[in-house]
């Protein structure tokens, strides 16, 4: 089976490539990507005139809640959920019930992901820090590490002790394993549901102060300078948090981040209707946030962009806002946000977009992805977008089990239009008309 793409505008960050051309696929394996050639025998040919193929996106933070949570989603519905959203690999969390914290579960999660009914995406678990996620006793990670972890995490339960974090660092320099960090204070954060300020206060709901997040930003980055323990803080929402990133990096110590596209995109002002779909970890924050943000985007300091894909059940997000869980599905918005929040608005060029959607969570977790050329990925990872393609996002479409969107009903420029990992695993009802034939 050969498959051509023809006549896209190949983007490959990996390469600094971006040229008109085609990509052919044999059997599984990338064959060729460059300028398009006179005459190729294949058996179906994709007409990508006006589309993007890109390397596969790489989602570095998503919750598939299986084992324990089924009900919110599953390994097979969350894959196929990435499938759809242009993702060829994505990284599973850890707080899972029981948390991922011993090798049996890595290979129950990576057994569930090859099988045949799940989305035919990589899934990359990060494992546990702690024994229970309970701060009281690290993971055997050299064992977890051999069953296959990218990296290892306190999602979902930050570490509160510097004196805990800091040993758990020591044992990852010694693993040469990144520790992606959920940066947030326990006691500043407790019982609280929305940013701390006018507008919390206005509402009547305890708010989750910026300092809340910014302190173990700050603690973790000083401990990633003197462990020498590479650091990706997850999901920033705050301008401090972005400084004292940026700062670190300055001073030479090995840390990178990522934001959501909530908090990129949408504002704290969004809450006022009390709508639980609006409901965060960390909380949306102010449009100063928002603009220093997508500075940062901009500039490098951000170095890539995940779901932080977080479903929950409906019943479970119609409760009154206090007491409503946090976070968003994601894995089917976050390229239609990405495109029409970073690269229509200028603030990302083509590359970048695809650098912070693929190549840079790549190397950050040092995974066989984010790239076109030939050989360097264990099957052909390609991600065709349409940039330009005007859509309402829809949770009633989704793959997802979880309903639960800020994004829901709006407007998006740009879209995942098929995803290849190995062979084609999605294609979009739209990318039929006339785009694609059969040949032979
Ligand atoms: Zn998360």
């Amino acid at each position: 089976m050969r498959t051509l793409l023809y006549n896209g505008r190949i983007l490959d960050p990996s390469q600094d490539l971006d040229l008109v051309g085609s990509v052919v696929i044999d059997d599984d394996q990338l064959d060729y990507v460059g300028p398009n050639l006179p005459e190729v025998d294949a058996d179906e040919v994709y007409d990508c005139t006006g589309l993007w193929i890109t390397p596969g996106l790489v989602d570095p933070h998503v919750h598939l809640r299986e084992p324990g949570q089924e009900y919110k989603e599953t390994i097979v519905t969350g894959t196929q959920a990435a499938a759809a959203g242009g993702y060829t690999t994505v990284c599973c969390m850890p707080n899972t019930n029981p948390p991922l914290d011993n090798p049996a579960l890595v290979d129950f999660i990576l057994d569930r992901a090859a099988s045949p009914e799940a989305g035919g995406v990589f899934v990359a678990p990060v494992g546990a820090l702690t024994r229970g996620m309970s701060e009281e006793q690290l993971t055997d990670l050299a064992a977890l590490k051999k069953a296959g972890i990218v990296a290892a995490s306190d999602e979902g339960r930050p570490i509160q002790s510097a004196a805990v974090m800091t040993r758990a660092m020591e044992f990852c320099v010694q693993l040469n394993l990144p520790v992606m960090a959920h940066c947030q204070d326990a006691s500043l954060a407790a019982g609280g549901s929305m940013n701390d300020g006018a507008m919390s206060a206005m509402l009547g709901l305890k708010g989750i102060p910026r300092s809340a997040e910014e302190i173990v930003v700050m603690r973790n980055c000083i401990l990633s300078l003197h462990t020498g323990c590479q650091v990706h803080v997850m999901r920033v929402s705050t301008w401090g948090a972005v400084e004292l990133v940026r700062q670190a990096k300055y001073l030479g110590a090995p840390v990178t981040c990522d934001v959501a596209p909530h908090h990129f995109a949408l504002t704290e002002e969004m809450v006022g209707d009390f709508d639980t779909n609006f409901k965060s970890d960390p909380p949306l924050r102010t449009q100063l946030d928002v603009d220093l943000i997508l500075q940062a985007l901009n500039d490098g300091t951000i170095d890539c962009i995940s779901s932080d894909h977080s479903p929950h059940a409906s019943h479970e997000v119609h409760a009154p806002f206090a007491e409503a869980p946090m976070g968003h599905a994601g894995l089917e918005s976050t390229v239609g946000a990405t495109l029409t929040y970073l690269y229509h608005t200028k603030v990302l060029t083509p590359l970048q977009t695809i650098e912070k959607l693929s190549t840079a969570p790549a190397r950050i977790l040092r995974l066989e992805a984010g790239t076109l050329r030939p050989g360097e990925t264990p099957v052909a990872q390609v991600t065709i977008l349409d940039p330009d393609l005007e859509w309402t996002f829809d949770v009633g479409r989704t793959f997802s089990k979880g309903k639960n969107s800020p994004f829901q009903g709006m407007a998006f420029k740009g879209k995942a239009v098929a995803t290849f990992c190995g062979g084609e695993i999605y294609r979009d009802a739209r990318f039929d008309d006339g785009r694609i034939r059969q040949v032979g």
